[in-house]
């Protein structure tokens, strides 16, 4: 297993399947013969544990020479967290006619201290490296370890190597000729370019849309692609390489730090898209705990060591999946937007880990495709979460366009709707109808009755217009007790048979509770000229107006002659 953030995920299989280091190891590992450019050392690997870490090279060698060494056989070398050194020893051999170049790759780079004894004509050559010593003690400038080989025609040589590391053991051999080499890391890098390219876009851009909304779940969003991608290049060596090469000290703790700090990105993060808070309070002060945990995992892993905060982080992460998976399902129950692009973002990156899963367990084959499910998994995640983004933008745009009190629409839609479907109806030639509601005697109603029963009977109308409208006409609060509907596409005499059905229904349903009545004037674009909204807007008023004079409780058209 190559990644902890996936160890944490799959925590209880993790413990069950890592724990193979105790198993017993016998016979004698074969000679690994180097013709192919790519050569898995797997099965030529002979292992020798060092629990207290204090051999000398010539006590190895002479435990070696006893046999004391024991062949992996068809074992994964992947040992979990051990406080043992591991002595590897490899003989490799060179049919071949021609001096050959041969490079040795420990494609895992999280190693502490690594080192490799090699025979030369004047003795054993050693190089010492590992990711607490400064990047340049590596041979060559690579994320991974890669050691160059020379073997002489007919040569077989016998190498040791010596791996201690307080991470997860992953003992990761292959040899490669020069073009293996160059074909593999030219691979590698492009697919990494693209994976840590996307992971920059996202990152840029949601930055600059949080620089212009000013929606706190941008930050938080921003802060969990940076951390996790930062944590994923920390895995694969880039950062160590790249951005830190001389600082061991950062190379180790970094991957705690980032982790902890990843998680807070995504709980924080979850909060903010689901609207928790308000949507789902119990989940949400749970998730708010696992924050402070996350937190204090991070202020304690500088000076802490890596076993005593990567264990409570690992259970923490499983956890985390879990509660925020549950969340997810809980916020789309109760209809919300943003969690159906949530969930499928979250499947997507538990689809990658467990991909990856299956393949190290053979249980998949072994392919570009498997080999990076976890990556992929968790940039898909990383796209589809950028959306859930703009759908709960959506909905805070939606719900700064309704009215508190009646849910309808409220004056910012309609004074920013009412000019757009003009300009739409006029560039169309098609009518615009435009209806004005005030609800009668409506003081009155709230001087004897009281404004709590007021704002009930104002409910009780925003509902007859809610029902009496279909899209894509729309019903808005224009002001206190006065509404109004915009009616693209519809003529006069159809405006004027919906404004008379929503009398006649007002009436009707608010008889013996409120005992309301309104009046309704109302406007057409198409049969009158209009300079604009406004101008719609004043003459269906003013036809509100008349509808007043004539007595209240009626429905007047704009005859034309009225606008003021
Ligand atoms: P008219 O038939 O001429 O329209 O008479 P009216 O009493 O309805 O007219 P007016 O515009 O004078 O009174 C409107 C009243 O609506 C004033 C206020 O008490 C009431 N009102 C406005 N907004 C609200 C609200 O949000 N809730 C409640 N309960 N009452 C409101
Ligand atoms: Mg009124
Ligand atoms: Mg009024």
């Amino acid at each position: 297993m190559k990644s902890i953030f996936f160890s944490c995920i799959l925590f209880p299989l993790w413990l069950v399947f890592a724990g193979n280091a105790n198993a017993e190891l016998q016979g004698q590992a074969s000679v690994a013969a180097l013709g192919a450019e790519r050569l898995s050392l797997d099965p030529y690997l002979s292992l020798l544990e060092d629990p207290q870490g204090e051999l000398s090279f010539e006590q190895v060698q002479r435990l070696a020479a006893e046999g004391q060494f024991s062949p992996l056989g068809n074992r994964s070398p992947n040992f979990g967290f051990s406080k043992s050194a591991w002595w590897v020893q490899l003989t490799l051999h060179n049919p071949g006619r021609t001096q050959q170049d041969w490079y040795l790759r420990q494609d895992y780079p999280l190693i502490d201290f690594l080192d490799l004894w090699q025979p030369q004509e004047d003795g054993w050559q050693l190089i010492s490296t590992g990711d607490r010593r400064p990047f340049r003690s590596r041979p060559l400038d690579n994320r991974t370890f890669v050691f160059p080989l020379t073997l002489a025609p007919g040569e077989t040589k016998t190498l040791f190597l010596r791996f201690q590391t307080q991470g997860s053991l992953n003992i990761g051999l292959e040899a490669l000729s020069a073009e293996g080499l160059v074909s593999q890391v030219g691979h590698e890098y492009l697919f990494m370019g693209i994976y840590y390219g996307g992971f920059a876009v996202l990152l840029v851009y949601n930055l600059i849309i949080f620089m212009t909304v000013r929606e706190r779940a941008f930050i938080f969003y921003v802060l969990y692609v940076f951390s996790y991608g930062l944590y994923m290049s920390v895995h694969n060596g880039l950062s160590f390489q790249f951005l830190w090469p001389d600082n061991s000290w950062l190379a180790n703790k970094s991957l705690l730090l980032l982790l902890a700090l990843s998680l807070f990105g995504a709980l924080r993060f979850t909060r903010e898209i689901l609207g928790s808070a308000q949507l789902l309070p119990r989940a949400d002060r749970l998730t708010a705990i696992m924050e402070w945990v996350a937190v204090i995992a991070l202020l304690l892993s500088p000076v802490l060591s890596y076993h005593l905060v990567i264990v409570p982080l690992a259970l923490l992460t499983t956890l985390l999946c879990v509660q925020l998976f549950a969340m997810g399902v809980m916020a789309l129950m109760r209809g919300s937007r943003p969690a159906r692009y949530f969930l499928v973002a979250f499947s997507a990156l538990l689809l990658g880990a467990f991909t990856y899963m299956l393949k190290s367990f053979g249980l998949l084959p072994h392919n570009g495709f498997t080999q990076n499910a976890f990556q992929i998994g968790s940039l898909v995640e990383m796209v589809l979460l950028s959306l859930a983004l703009g759908s709960r933008m959506g909905d805070i745009k939606r719900r700064n366009h309704l009215d508190v009190l009646t849910g309808l629409f409220n004056r910012r839609f309609f004074d920013e709707q009412l000019p757009l479907e003009f300009q739409k109806a006029q560039r169309r030639s098609q009518p615009l109808s435009l209806l004005v509601l005030d609800i009668d005697k409506f003081k009155e109603f709230n001087d004897s009755r009281g404004h709590t029963q007021g704002d009930k009977a104002l409910r009780a109308v925003a509902r007859v217009l809610a029902s009496a409208i279909r899209k894509p006409g729309v019903a808005c609060r224009y002001g206190g007790e006065e509404f109004a509907l915009i009616l693209p596409e519809t003529g006069s005499g159809e405006a004027a048979v919906l404004a008379e059905r929503i009398r006649a229904r007002v009436a009707e349903e608010t008889a013996g509770r409120f005992d309301l009545s309104v009046s309704i004037g109302h406007a057409t674009l198409g049969e009158g000229s209009f300079a604009s909204g406004y101008g719609l807007f004043d003459a269906a008023d003013a036809a509100l107006y008349q509808a007043k004079a004539a007595g209240r409780n009626c429905v007047l058209a704009f005859s034309g002659t009225t606008v003021p």
